[in-house]
């Protein structure tokens, strides 16, 4: 009697926990920091780390410029340690995704397929994608040769001949940058006019090593290990031309991961969100760090960073609440 009681207690299902004082949304830079700093302030704290945890570092090889590594780190690497302290600290990590959120009321809910989670105050550290060419070959050679960011792949192609897709800011900061390491730097544009604003395309116009080809598109990138030729299409004459280059850098806008947010907290034009009072959204307790309101300097560290400044808001927002 005693045995088929203590397996009947042993069978019961433990209860799975629900309720948190933060709820941090999304496992990047951003997300990760956000989570050590707000274990190590002893909040109650959940990462939902998304269907792609790591975000966009899983997809870059070697990253040079995140310090503390001499001799720099591969991004997966990088990721996984961040994981591995940030579940030390003490923090909840789930590995899945958010497909809808409730901030009109406290506390606020945070949905995925299966469950319902409930925190007093949430960080949201989705991040941003960088948008596709979708042509042949790009995502073949997505590592190989074709990246999406110049700052953290730049020194890698040194004495070599690149090409940059875009018209806007970033593709003018990000050829003139490249211009440091490449031999030539071809700036491909869909149209005959730049979309980047007058001092960055001089900045551009007047460095003797880009080239510029307007009304110009990639449609596709070849190679054998590594990127070795692209072909540009002519969008007026329909003409092809072949240019061998060592590398593709895409520079064709990002979206920020913020759809889920839409109607939740108050978001720019462009989809990022807006701050209002240091890392707070419109929405008292509702915070975020990292690409999803970052446009500007998109970096890992910097992401790190507003994730480490998001988690002490939302920690000093807890005691100023509960001293209320
Ligand atoms: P953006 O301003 O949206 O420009 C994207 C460019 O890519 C446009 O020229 C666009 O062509 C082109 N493009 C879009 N889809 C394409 C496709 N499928 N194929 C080929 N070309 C395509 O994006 P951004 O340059 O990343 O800038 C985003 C924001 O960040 C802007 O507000 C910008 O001012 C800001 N920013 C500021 C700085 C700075 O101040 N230092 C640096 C970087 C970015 P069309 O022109 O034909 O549409």
């Amino acid at each position: 009697m005693q045995v088929e009681q203590k397996k009947e207690e042993s069978e019961k299902p433990v209860e799975k926990k629900l309720k948190f004082d933060i709820i941090i949304i999304g496992a990047g830079p951003a997300g990760y920091t956000a989570g050590i700093y707000s274990a190590r302030a002893k909040r109650d704290t959940l990462i939902i780390s998304g269907i792609l945890p790591g975000g966009q570092l899983m997809n870059t090889t070697e990253v040079e410029n995140y310090p503390g590594f001499e001799k720099g780190i591969f991004g997966p690497e990088l990721m996984m340690t961040m994981k591995k302290q940030t579940e030390r600290m003490g923090a909840t990590i789930v590995d899945d995704e958010v497909v809808n959120v409730d901030f009109t009321h406290k506390p606020f809910k945070v949905l995925t397929p299966s469950e319902e989670y409930e925190s007093e105050a949430v960080i949201i550290c989705t991040g941003a994608t960088p948008k596709k060419l979708s042509i042949p070959g790009e995502q073949e050679f997505s590592g190989k040769g074709v990246s999406y960011c110049a700052t953290c792949d730049g020194p890698f192609f040194r004495n070599l001949e690149l090409a940059v897709s875009g018209g806007g800011d970033s593709a003018m900061e990000e050829s003139t940058f490249l211009t440091k390491f490449a031999s030539n730097v071809h700036l491909i544009h869909r149209r005959d006019k730049l979309r980047a604003s007058k001092v960055m395309q001089e900045r551009a116009f007047n460095n003797p090593k880009i080239k510029f080809h307007f009304n110009s598109s990639i449609v596709d990138i070849k190679g054998d290990q590594k990127v070795q030729e692209v072909t540009l299409l002519d969008n007026k004459t329909n003409e092809k031309q072949k240019l061998q280059v060592g590398g593709v850098f895409v520079a064709i806008g990002h979206d920020p991961n913020t759809k889920i947010f839409q109607n939740q907290v108050e978001l720019d034009e462009n989809g990022y969100i807006v701050q209002k009072k240091n890392t707070m959204t419109s929405v008292d307790g509702v915070f975020s760090a990292g690409d999803a309101h970052d446009h500007r300097y998109r970096q890992a560290v910097t992401a790190a960073g507003f994730g480490c400044m998001a988690a002490i808001d939302a920690d000093r927002y807890l005691t100023e609440k509960s001293t209320e």
